[in-house]
This record gives C-alpha cells, structure tokens and sequence, in this order.
C-alpha cells in the first residue's frame, strides 16, 4: 500500500450542514424504546447521562433516535446541549475557513503554535474480529488546540508519514492460522 508524502489531517468539526428533523409534538410514552434498549439482543441502548436512544451498530458506530419507531412520538428530549456547547453555523464556519488550508502536522503548527494539549496516544481505534481477521488496535497522535474558539476545541489527529505505523492485533487462536 502507498502513502502520499503529505500527512492528512482530519479535524473533529463536521465541515457539513447539519440537518436536523422537524420536532413532533410529543415525547412518546408508549415505552417501546425503553423495553427495546433493556432487550440484550436488541442493538438500541440508551444513554442515561444524555437521556438519548441509540442504535448502536456491532462494528462500532451509533445513530441517534429522533423518533419512536412504532409510534408517532418523538423520543426522550436530549440532554446533550447541557453537556456541550453547540457549534453556532456561523462558529462552525469561521473554523472551517480557518483550517480549511491545512494538510499537514506542519501546516498546522506554522498556523497556531504548539497545540495546548498534546496526546501522543489520542485516538485509538479498533476495528473488530471479523470472519479471518483478528482485531486490530490502532493509535494515532492527537493534538488539541483549545484557545481558538470560545465554544470549540480543535482535534488534530496526526497520520503517519514515512516512519511507523504501529498496530495490535491478536494471535491466532489455531495454531495455523494467518
Ligand atoms: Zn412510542
């Protein structure tokens, strides 16, 4: 597999309308979703802390649930607001003009200075066991730039360039096995 020389950078902000559905007039109580997410088997899970249904998917991934599937409600009011600030559009804009030039940790630093949070273990990502392949962990630099916004924080995963790219992954279980 080739790289290209320059490193890419993925930063956390969504450079992307956000589209969000229409309200419905109320909180369904028919409890659906509440005996859907204590089913084991079923891939709806709530979170408590965020008072949100989510369908949550078997190799990583969640997708909030707006509305109740059976019924004409809307789910629990979300509680997310309270724990983070929203990204006002014009916000989100103002940052993504901001970045929207930067390709490589260089960039980056020649841009803002020496992030104010440097995690050099900041993104770990694993990809689960799947038909003949083991899991596989990966970990990538994180720097973060807090002084930029009043309201964001600016991640800056860092990919590798010509040096390692370090990974975990399990032996196998058979002995012949890859
Ligand atoms: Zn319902």
């Amino acid at each position: 597999m080739t790289r290209s020389a320059a490193v890419p950078i993925l930063g956390s902000l969504a450079c992307i309308e956000r589209v969000m559905p229409t309200p419905r007039k109320d909180i369904c109580d028919c409890g659906n979703l509440e005996r859907m997410a204590e089913h084991p088997k079923c891939p709806v899970k709530f979170d408590a802390e965020l008072n949100e249904y989510h369908i949550v998917g078997e190799g990583g991934g969640y997708w909030l649930i707006y509305y109740c599937p059976l019924y004409d409600g809307s789910a629990p009011k979300s509680k997310r607001d309270r724990l983070f600030h929203r990204i006002t559009d014009a916000e989100q804009h103002r940052l993504c003009n901001l970045t929207k030039d930067l390709r490589t940790v260089q960039d980056v630093t020649a841009a803002f200075g020496e992030p104010d949070i440097h995690h050099q273990i900041g993104s770990v990502t694993t990809t689960p066991e799947r038909e003949d392949k083991p899991e596989i962990t990966k970990s990538r630099p994180v720097m973060i730039y807090t002084k930029l916004s009043e309201i964001a924080n600016v991640h800056v995963t860092a990919y590798p360039t010509d040096r390692v790219d370090i990974h975990f992954q399990g032996k196998g279980v058979k002995k012949d096995a890859r």
